[in-house]
């Protein structure tokens, strides 16, 4: 069965350690995602699971053996690489062909399966060109398609789709994914584009530091964010974080002031267990209604920049709550910098965040 196993999984780099204790299961068919800012440790956990760097501690286990000790070539695991190397004086298919040439395959075998994955990845008609010969997006389906003519045990893939312009990207993300959702694989993917996680991925590892904040499906990282850092990196434009004080919970609704401001929210049973007074509030851009009349539900706002994105406007409003409030309204909701506006937090999209920044959810 083809999976992949980090148990307590850490790597130091003499005082620096790049990875901490990080946990993660990847089942057959299933493809995970390794999300966060550059330096947080997505390749290094990725090269320990590929057996290029050796963990300081814990264990991987690829198809449940342990991988610890074995050497990259015993591991059977495909990768692929930002920058896919691909021999140039050799044709496509004998790019696409090289990795079965430690496997004492007979000639029609080789064939076949080049073939096969030819077809999977649109590449037929290349195959008797030379790499100087073909465009970018079909580099990179030929440094896909080498990784899958094997059958190895899992996939790992380290930024595949950075070096490709932005429409190439697009349609990229679409094509791997239907070839992985085909394979029935474990397969891991570096990343640090969002997008590129959200669309590509069954579940996202979001990491900061060397250490794994939350996993999830890309509904749950969205929508129930763990704490206040996976909150802020997900979702684009950015959740609105605002520091607020809880006056007191009733059992479903919380009393905050925002800067001296009241504003009643619904909010979590788990509010109750609170410890410190101290929360920061996240809404969602897209998570406020406009209303004509403020009450202790709306924050007031003056409209003071207004950014079309097409179907929507993003509005960066002022609040005498917390700074800068970004708000996205549809196209047909004519605003004019300087007018006031009153705004109305959907309840099921309001996060409460402790003072340690971790989500006050039960
Ligand atoms: P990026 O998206 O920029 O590649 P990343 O999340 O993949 O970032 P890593 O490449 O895993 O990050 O690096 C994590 C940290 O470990 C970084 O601070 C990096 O400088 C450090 N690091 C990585 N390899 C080594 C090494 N061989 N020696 C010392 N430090 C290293």
């Amino acid at each position: 069965m083809s999976t992949i196993e980090i148990k307590k999984i850490t790597k130091t780099f003499g005082d620096f350690t790049a990875v901490k204790n990080a946990d993660l299961s990847v089942g057959a068919g299933e493809v995970v995602c390794l999300l966060g800012p550059s330096g947080c440790g997505k390749t290094t956990t990725l090269r320990m699971i590929a057996g290029l760097e050796r963990a300081t501690s814990g264990d991987v286990l690829i198809a449940g053996q342990r991988m610890n000790e074995l050497a990259p070539e015993k591991r059977n695991v495909a990768m692929v690489f930002q920058f896919y190397a691909l021999y140039p004086a050799l044709t496509i298919g004998q790019n696409i062909a090289m990795p079965l040439h430690f496997e004492r395959l007979s000639k029609d075998e080789i064939n076949a399966r080049i073939q096969k994955v030819a077809i999977i990845l649109h590449l037929t008609d290349v195959l008797d060109r030379l790499p100087g010969q073909v465009s970018e997006g079909e580099k990179q389906r030929i440094a896909v398609a080498r990784a899958i003519v094997r059958d190895p045990n899992c996939f790992l893939f380290d930024e595949p789709l950075s070096r490709l312009d932005v429409e190439l990207r697009h349609s990229m993300r679409g094509q791997i994914k239907e070839v992985l959702q085909g394979l029935s694989k474990a397969t891991v993917i570096v990343t640090h584009d969002q997008l590129e996680a959200l669309t590509m991925a069954n579940r996202i590892a979001i990491m900061r530091e060397g250490l794994i904040e939350q996993v999830g499906t890309p509904h749950e990282v969205f929508a129930k964010p763990a704490n206040v850092f996976v909150a802020s990196f997900i979702g684009t434009p950015q959740m609105n974080l605002i520091e607020a004080d809880l006056q007191s919970y009733d059992g479903q609704r919380a009393s905050l002031t925002l800067a001296g401001n009241r504003l009643d929210i619904s909010a979590d049973a788990a509010t109750s267990r609170l410890k410190a007074s101290k929360v920061t509030i996240g809404i969602r851009p897209r998570a406020f209604v406009p209303v004509t009349d403020g009450d202790s539900s709306t924050i007031p706002a003056e409209v003071e920049l207004i950014e079309p994105m097409g179907a929507e406007t993003l509005i960066h409003a002022r609040t005498a709550v917390g700074g800068e409030i970004r708000v996205v309204v549809t196209r047909d909701k004519r605003l004019k910098i300087g007018e006031a506006l009153n705004l109305r937090p959907d309840p099921t999209q309001t996060h409460i965040f402790d003072d340690s920044g971790r989500v006050v959810r039960s």
